[in-house]
């Protein structure tokens, strides 16, 4: 077989390689990214859960303070009306410091309760929002997790279609041109197998004297790049 088609089936092998290299990758990664998407689920899960607790807090909170003021604004107009009964400038006293004192846990209450009022309207706005995301975050995250989890379940069998369809491609290939292969493929990583492109080498860039050029036209001998050390072919169409 003419050396030309022996690199023709090393450039079949190294896509193989590359996909069974992808595949090897993603046993990697995959479980990675399904982790994010479960984390990113319980976040917003927790996140909402944690403030419709603090929304319903708070509107208990809203509620007790209310009656509170009420009920102080009840002891208030009660001590106002005693003001007429009164005979003495002690009891007058007397009144007046116990109406200031009622006025001012008002005044105290009412500061905490318009506080209290301000988280509850956000809280309020923002939980709807919170809960759509969270429903739509579980869905969407769920769909991509049983797309992941189909990837992670066929990528054995992917890996072992890979190695069969390499072990087709090794059999045909010369034992010396493969270890040259399996060399580059160990020490370099990525291709091994170049086109030339523009004189050069496709990989490093390296430009190719003319005789070189001339040897890789003929097709008859294994070509490594000088600077590289990957393998070089020719594709025939090829402009110079
Ligand atoms: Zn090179």
């Amino acid at each position: 077989m003419p050396m030309k088609d022996d690199l023709e089936l090393l450039l079949k092998l190294q896509v193989i390689d590359y996909d069974r290299g992808e595949l090897e990758r993603s046993k990697e990664y995959i479980p990675d990214m399904m982790e994010n998407l479960k984390r990113e689920i319980v976040e917003i899960e927790d996140t909402f859960v944690s403030n419709e607790k603090e929304l319903s807090k708070a509107r208990i909170l809203q509620n007790s303070l209310e009656l509170e003021v009420s009920a102080l604004q009840d002891q208030l107009k009660k001590l106002k009306s005693m003001m007429m009964a009164i005979k003495t400038n002690k009891e007058y006293d007397a009144l007046v410091s116990q109406i200031d004192s009622v006025r001012e846990s008002i005044n105290e209450k009412e500061t905490t309760l318009l506080e209290i009022i301000e988280r509850v309207e956000i809280l309020e706005s923002g939980i709807d929002d919170l809960k759509k995301k969270s429903i739509e975050t579980k869905k969407q995250n769920d769909d991509q997790l049983s797309i992941l989890q189909e990837k992670m379940d066929s990528v054995g069998s992917k890996v072992q279609i890979k190695d069969d369809e390499r072990q087709n491609i090794i059999v045909r290939v010369p034992k010396r041109m493969m270890s040259v292969y399996e060399r580059i493929h160990k020490n370099r990583g990525g291709s091994v197998v170049i086109t030339v492109k523009k004189r050069a080498c496709g990989a490093c860039f390296k430009a190719l004297p003319p005789h070189r050029i001339q040897e890789l036209k003929r097709g008859d001998q294994m070509i490594t790049c000088d600077n590289c050390g990957r393998l070089l072919v020719w594709q025939d169409g090829q402009s110079e």
